[in-house]
């Protein structure tokens, strides 16, 4: 494979600038850094992939910079951020709690603590999957915790915030991380994208960000894997097939077909989609979904819920006012309950058609 790209490596942000769908964690970290408000530890909470330690690294690295921008961005030249860029930083130490949990670990980072930095003001020690340590190892960092040198600073990283001890979280300031964006997850993959010189419909786009479910490195990986697979010159066909993913296309169709009461064609999309080697129990879950995000569109205020961009949002938007409240209510209580029954079924495939006889019949009571 010629130049295989890691781009989840590749393009790592190296500015608060850079991190993507976590602005108001950027600027309140900013804000304290420029109020010279540092707290001694802090908690980046959320799912996997979503840039904790991404903005860890980010924050010791601009605390510790030299030449601050004006917008309080690490300036990447100084000689502090030099070392933090080629990982030989003394200033900065990480620990991956997953893997060295024990007490002694522990004390090998809470030996460095007393030790003042050479260069810039503060050490600053990232503990990852903290919520990983042993009960022993928590215990010995709790003594650091409770009265760490003046120029330490902690960031600990969890993915489960509850298994926090109440000790540690009231030690802490605490950041929650969300799953970041479907739109500006595929806005920043476009820029990756076009970085790389690679084309891709925009819609294709937005299918590997909805795969990725909020977490930025996923969807880097994602996208690596269909750049192998496709080359330079990506459409959204290439991504469904490659990704097994449900052209929305069938959705739309059948809503549509739904709305005419074409019980027979409705049966037959089924089929074809059968065919094409999909699973019943994604197909369905999938109708509920497509059912959930028209019923969103009905609404200036749940538009907002719509986790798809660009141009498939406008066709969401026309179906929607296609289609009466009363309508998608009936559908997704159906495609719902089919949802729930299909693990228990005997005939697996009886129960969608019934369901979509059900669902094609929806309208027809009015008329
Ligand atoms: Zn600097």
């Amino acid at each position: 494979m010629e130049n295989f790209i890691v781009s989840a490596r590749k393009y790592r942000p190296d500015t608060f600038q850079t991190v993507v769908g976590q602005a108001s964690i950027t600027s309140t970290l900013k804000n304290a850094i420029k109020n010279r408000q540092l707290a001694h530890a802090y908690l980046f909470c959320g799912p996997r992939g979503v840039g904790k330690t991404t903005c860890a690294r980010i924050f010791a690295k601009t605390i510790n910079c030299q030449n601050l921008t004006a917008e309080v961005e690490p300036c990447n030249e100084c000689e502090s951020c030099q070392a933090f860029n080629s990982n030989r930083s003394y200033n900065i130490h990480e620990l991956d709690a997953a893997s060295n949990n024990s007490v002694d670990d522990i004390r090998n980072l809470t030996d460095q603590v007393r030790i003042p930095p050479q260069i810039g003001h503060y050490s600053i020690y990232i503990i990852d999957e903290v919520h990983m340590l042993s009960q022993a190892a928590f215990n010995a960092f709790l003594k650091t915790l409770e009265e760490p040198p003046k120029h330490a600073i902690f960031i600990l990283a969890t993915t489960e915030k509850h298994k926090i001890i109440p000790t540690i979280l009231s030690r802490c300031q605490i950041f929650d991380f969300n799953r970041i964006k479907v739109s500006d997850i595929a806005g920043h993959l476009g820029y990756v994208a076009k970085s790389e010189a690679v084309e891709i419909e925009s819609e294709a786009l937005n299918v590997v960000a909805q795969k990725a479910d909020g977490a930025m490195r996923d969807a880097l990986s994602i996208f690596d894997q269909i750049v192998s697979f496709s080359g330079k010159s990506i459409t959204y066909k290439d991504v469904i097939s490659n990704l097994n993913v449900l052209d929305y296309d069938y959705y739309f169709r059948l809503i549509d077909l739904f709305l005419k009461n074409d019980i027979p064609g409705s049966l037959m999309l089924f089929n074809e989609i059968l065919d094409h080697g999909f699973d019943g129990h994604h197909f369905i879950s999938g109708l509920s979904t497509h059912i959930r995000d028209l019923l969103v569109c009905k609404d200036p205020i749940t538009v907002q819920l719509l986790e798809v961009g660009g141009e498939i949002k406008e066709k969401y938007k026309t179906q929607a006012v296609a289609c009466e409240q009363e309508f998608l209510f009936g559908a997704l209580g159906i495609s719902n309950e089919c949802d729930m029954q299909y693990k228990a079924s005997q005939n697996k495939r009886l129960l969608i058609e019934l369901n979509l006889i059900k669902m094609a019949q929806l309208t027809l009571k009015k008329k």
